[in-house]
């Protein structure tokens, strides 16, 4: 090896890329990781760093019998069979020991239950019959840190406040990239550098939806989500896949800030349609909620009372009541004193909202929501006390929708040693992708908190393995995603 004759270079230090260099480096390889900003973590570090995975110590610990073949099947259902199964079989199989493989790396996860994406131990992630969501002592930060140090002590080394700006590519081979003007070779490369959730063009083109979010949308992925995977990939004639599909969280249209709770409206307030009524699970996952808003013909309302205005539950600075009266005088946020008015001023059926209402309010407030079982999601995550009846004037209506943007699915289509396809379908010799760069299992449906973070640290893993392995001269004929998963 000489330092301009890496065995690896990796593009971005998030989640995926530190995986791929610590597995890289873990194999004996040389291993040079770039990174475009003055720190390293991406949207890898901002995340709660939930983790979905099937048959682990933790859900062990918790006697929870769980295997990736349950899993498998709750992925490829969720997805309505649109993605590639074995691709999916690989990442569910290697998820699991993945999660070990950080745990043996120093990563916190206990035993215990949680009843949401910030207290350590095993929540609900989504829709899952059996708990896969786990949560890491510090969050994405502590992945991110953990990472870092076993990087660090593999040799791994990184330049930052670089951005790669193109692959060398010879006779339809990989063999380094470019940055600073400077050519770097290397045996392989991988491409971890992210979605493009930050880069409005490419927004609009492969992920149109995030428009819905209007004026409201606000994005809260990392600011080196640029989408350099998707110029990388036009280099190799790379194909492309997961386009128009994303993470869109529903808020409320005056949310700015991303916050624990996100996705999920304070207790006590209702969500009903343009029909006037109310329609689904207030505290459903998104893995399901954003399409059940989307679905709502006339767009979606939160209603609630004084009452709730004013006992706000802790952690919802957008909810602020002195913020709501700002809204209400905005003309935004709707307000009248007896709900027969404020369907009128919301332009719904008043009897519909009433019935709504008194349906609320004599099922909830009493312990059990028969019509949308919100009372299993609360009791999910440790909520004890009955969210308010909405009875007390004046009233509000806010408009709901999917605008806050967390990541992005489209990018440039992997296999399962995660090595990045052509448009032919074969593999781009030296040439590896993971996270939300590397495309095929983030899908139409996101399938609760923990997937693109296990996407991104699984096929890092897997990603890191196989350039090892290239470098190695090896073929990767030979799964890696096999051998990570023990088989
Ligand atoms: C606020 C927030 C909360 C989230 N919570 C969760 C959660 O709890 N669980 C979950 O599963 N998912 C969560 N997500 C989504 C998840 O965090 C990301 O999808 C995942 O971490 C992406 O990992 P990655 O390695 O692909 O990208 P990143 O972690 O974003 O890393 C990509 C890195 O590449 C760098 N880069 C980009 N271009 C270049 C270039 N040309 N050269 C060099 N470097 C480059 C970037 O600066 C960045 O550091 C959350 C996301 C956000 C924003």
């Amino acid at each position: 090896m000489s330092e301009d004759n890496w065995d690896v270079v990796v593009i971005g230090g998030g989640g995926a890329g530190l995986a791929a260099a610590v597995s890289a480096a873990e194999q004996g390889a040389s291993v040079l990781l770039f990174e475009s900003q003055t720190e390293l973590g991406g949207s890898t570090q901002l995340s709660a760093g939930l983790f979905t995975a099937a048959g682990t110590s933790v859900q062990r610990g918790l006697g929870i019998e769980d295997t990736a073949e349950k899993f498998f099947q709750h992925y490829m259902d969720l997805n309505h069979w649109i993605l590639k199964p074995g691709l999916v079989r690989a990442f569910c199989e290697n998820a699991g020991p993945t999660l070990e493989w950080l745990i043996g790396l120093g990563v916190e996860i206990p035993a215990r239950e949680s009843a949401n994406a910030h207290m350590p131990g095993l929540c609900q992630a989504g829709v899952e019959d059996v708990w896969r969501g786990h949560v890491p002592k510090d969050q994405g930060y502590g992945l991110v840190q953990v990472l870092d140090k076993a990087r660090r002590e593999r040799g791994v080394e990184v330049v930052m406040n670089t951005r790669v700006q193109a692959l060398v590519v010879e006779d339809g081979s990989v063999v380094g990239v470019v940055a600073d003007d400077i050519e770097v070779r290397a045996s392989a490369v991988v491409i971890a550098s992210g979605g493009f959730a930050q880069n409005k063009d490419l927004v609009d083109r492969l992920y149109p939806f995030a428009n819905r979010g209007g004026d409201s949308l606000f994005v809260v992925a990392a600011p080196g989500s640029q989408g350099d995977h998707l110029k990388f990939g036009e280099q190799v004639g790379a194909a492309v896949t997961g386009e128009g599909w994303g993470l869109m969280l529903p808020t409320a249209y005056f949310q700015r800030y991303h916050h624990w709770q996100s996705g999920f409206p304070p207790k006590s307030r209702i969500y009903v349609n343009g029909d006037g009524r109310r329609f689904m699970d207030e505290d459903a996952s998104y893995a399901v909620s954003t399409g059940i808003i989307d679905a709502q013909e006339g767009g979606a309302w939160v209603v609630f009372d004084e009452k709730a205005r004013l006992n706000l539950p802790a952690g919802y600075a957008d909810w602020a009541p002195e913020r709501i009266l700002e809204e209400v005088d905005s003309g935004r946020t709707l307000r009248a004193d007896s709900l027969a008015e404020l369907a009128g001023v919301m332009d719904v059926p008043a009897g519909a909202l009433e019935a709504a209402v008194a349906r609320w309010n004599e099922q909830l407030p009493n312990g059990a929501d028969d019509d949308f079982l919100r009372h299993r999601t609360l009791a999910n995550k440790g909520s004890t006390a009955n969210p308010d009846p909405i009875d007390e004037g004046p009233f509000y209506a806010a408009r709901l929708l999917p605008a806050e943007l967390v990541c992005t699915h489209a990018g440039v289509e992997i296999d399962s040693n995660a090595a990045v396809l052509d448009q032919t379908g074969r593999p781009v010799d030296g040439l590896f992708a993971a996270g939300e760069a590397g495309a095929g299992i983030l899908g139409l449906r996101y399938v609760g908190g923990g997937n693109a973070v296990a996407n991104a640290l699984t096929m890092g893993r897997i990603a890191g393995l196989s350039a090892a392995r290239t470098a190695r001269g090896e073929s990767t004929a030979t799964s890696a995603a096999m051998t990570t998963a023990g088989i």
